[in-house]
């Protein structure tokens, strides 16, 4: 295992320096992706807004997370969180789920300040459907989220990056700041409020084989399906400046591969109850990202998009690739230390 000084190097390393006044008047990223609401599809207007960022990656920072990368170094002030958002609506074309996303949490303080929150959500207020923020789980109050409510006429959705229900791998492999509990409390706090709540899961932490992550997942899956309403598996591709990529480099990690992604959604399947179950891989296909061998990737990612979709999952059982045995191989051998 890394010593924690690496983790510490690493997150000191990726923070920027404190940024001037023109790079905070861009947002980070806007991009237009497929989503479903219950049975029909809709277009998903994504938005990155650029903040200070998570205040956990100044202090040790996830293991996989290299999203400080796009932060200010500094907290944004509302003037350039208004034009970071008057961009945003220049782009926005109604479509009825919106997912804003900082690198960090939308809903702490410093971040973006209480008032530019509520304007940012009534904003998109009448035109979405569905708005989606994320935030660590300490700043998902009834405060905090209350006006919030009132300032959208629609769904609000609060994701939460849970990543396992397993204490051990959350603490010591993600290296999350709060354990399960309090993700599992703040979805609590949240349906009480009448929201939903999504969890993100995270498929492959370092130090874990690939079966024992796909095993974490699907138990997590089973465990936190009925506080959810929502359940992301988030295979993990390799960021810059991150622990993840300091054991890839040395040949300590590999990606997953997609076939774990895809029996991952076949197990869990059967244990999230009423809740949706989606997987929508970034970087997948590619050598940092989640993969296969190359001639299958497409494919695979292809069903594993349309299962998240239409939440049904029986297809992906007819799924074949000479490579499959490459994984069964891997699997068996990673545990040892064993390049398959
Ligand atoms: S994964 Fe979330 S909590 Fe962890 S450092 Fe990144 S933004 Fe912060
Ligand atoms: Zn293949």
């Amino acid at each position: 295992m890394t010593s924690p000084s690496v983790a510490r190097t690493v997150a000191h390393d990726r923070r920027p320096d404190p940024a001037g006044p023109d790079a905070a008047r861009r947002y980070v990223n806007q991009w237009v992706e497929p989503e479903a609401i219950g049975a029909e599809r809709v277009p998903a207007f994504v938005l990155i807004l650029k903040t200070r960022g998570c205040y956990w990656a100044d202090a040790k920072g996830c293991s996989m997370c290299g999203y400080a990368k796009d932060t200010l170094g500094r907290s944004a002030t509302p003037a350039e969180l208004a034009e970071q958002t008057e961009r945003a609506l220049g782009r926005y074309r109604s479509e009825p789920y919106v997912k804003i996303y900082t690198s960090g949490s939308f809903l702490d303080d410093r971040e973006v300040d209480p008032e530019s929150r509520r304007r940012i959500v009534a904003g998109f207020s009448g035109r979405a459907r569905r708005l989606l923020f994320e935030t660590l789980p300490e700043f998902a109050t009834p405060e905090a989220l209350g006006p919030l409510a009132e300032a959208f006429a629609g769904e609000l959705e609060v994701a939460l990056g849970l990543e396992t229900t397993d204490p051990t791998v959350l603490a010591r492999y993600v290296h999350k700041n709060a354990p399960p509990s309090e993700y599992l409390a703040a979805a609590d706090r949240v349906r009480a409020l009448g929201l939903r709540a999504k969890a993100y899961l995270l498929l492959k932490p370092p130090y874990l084989s690939e079966e024992e992550a796909a095993d974490d997942v699907v138990r997590s899956i089973g465990e936190a399906a009925a506080r959810f309403d929502a359940l992301s598996v988030n295979p993990v591709h390799i960021q810059n400046g991150t622990v993840v990529e300091w054991l890839y480099h040395r040949g300590r990690y590999r990606p997953p591969w997609l076939w774990s992604v895809v029996e991952v959604l076949r197990r869990g399947a059967e244990r999230r109850g009423r809740a949706r179950l989606v997987s929508f891989p970034t970087a997948g296909g590619l050598a940092r990202g989640p993969h296969n061998c190359g001639e299958c990737d497409a494919r695979v990612l292809a069903a594993i998009e349309e299962a998240s979709l239409s939440q049904e999952f029986g297809a992906l059982d007819a799924l074949d690739c000479a490579c499959r045995d490459e994984w069964n191989a891997a699997r068996a051998l990673e545990p040892l230390g064993v390049e398959a």
